[in-house]
């Protein structure tokens, strides 16, 4: 990862051509996703400083969720009984992904494995978005990501491998519980979040408060992959989130008009098609 100075970085963040050609809307919600470079506008640490053991917050971790995650077959099982469509591959440009890191930079082991599900909505279309993210992005600043898209007819579109990190949620927490990899003063979920966004219907387009909401289509997806994430990698509901919830930047909302008792209806139903109750249990 590279460090720039405050002098480059403000004229990248004054001046980001990229987002620039796709709109205000864009700009509000998918700016600083990247989780390990500095949000204060200060100098960027050296190594050195970045090095110093003093400085670097403790290892924080989830207490187990104490779910079993389900056999490759069962989940396959559930899987094939769901009909869930089959995923579209896009995978983003290297630029917009990283590595789940296993250890911080003074090499202490750090959470890295999916425990966190972050729903977030695109604010542009679905094929704006695919191409923003297969698009190289060398600027830190402009690189960002989802694992999963749901359009608003219900496709799931893949952009990042589950194992892989996804540039999501830079600046976030999940209550008091945030990750450290690469500096003690910057934090995130991104380490051990799997992060899927809806499509933004036409009318909220832009920096509105509300828009008419999402699709059956696409509650019926999200609930369905949802449930097989949370199969997966024993992920409780009580850990499904959102990109609103999880931002300390404060300039993240989304997904904005979100209806938890419409994705509910669906998700109860598939789990009871599973045998996955305890995964509805909030
Ligand atoms: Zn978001």
């Amino acid at each position: 990862m590279t460090r720039k100075s405050s002098l480059i970085r403000s004229a990248l963040i004054a001046l980001p051509l990229g987002l620039l050609s796709v709109g205000v809307g864009y700009y509000a919600f998918h700016f600083f996703n990247r989780d390990d470079i500095p949000s204060t506008g200060k100098p960027a640490q050296t190594e050195s400083q970045a090095l110093n053991q003093k400085s670097w917050p403790e290892v924080q971790r989830l207490i187990s969720s104490g779910i079993e995650p389900l056999s490759e077959a069962d989940l396959e099982a559930c899987r094939s009984s769901l009909g869930l469509v089959e995923e579209q591959q896009a995978p983003a440009h290297s630029d917009n992904f990283g590595d789940r890191d296993a250890k911080d930079l003074l090499g202490r082991e750090i959470p890295h494995q999916p425990a966190l599900i972050v729903l977030h909505e695109t604010v542009i279309s679905a094929p704006a978005t695919i191409n923003f993210f297969q698009t190289p992005h060398p600027n830190d600043n402009d690189q960002a990501s989802y694992h999963m898209l749901v359009s608003q007819n219900g496709d799931l579109i893949r952009f990042v491998p589950d194992e892989n990190r996804a540039y999501g949620a830079g600046y976030s927490r999940f209550g008091d519980f945030t990750v450290h990899s690469k500096s003690p003063n910057n934090f995130s979920v991104n380490n051990v979040a799997l992060h899927i966004s809806l499509e933004t219907p036409p009318d909220g387009r832009g920096d509105v408060a509300s828009h008419s909401g999402y699709t059956r289509d696409q509650y019926n997806t999200l609930a369905k992959q949802v449930l097989l994430w949370q199969a997966k990698y024993g992920i409780p509901m009580f850990r499904v989130t959102t990109h609103a919830s999880v931002d300390r930047s404060h300039s993240r909302y989304d997904p904005r008009t979100f209806r938890w008792d419409s994705f509910d209806v669906y998700h109860r139903k598939h789990a009871a098609t599973c045998g996955l109750v305890n995964l509805t249990l909030t």
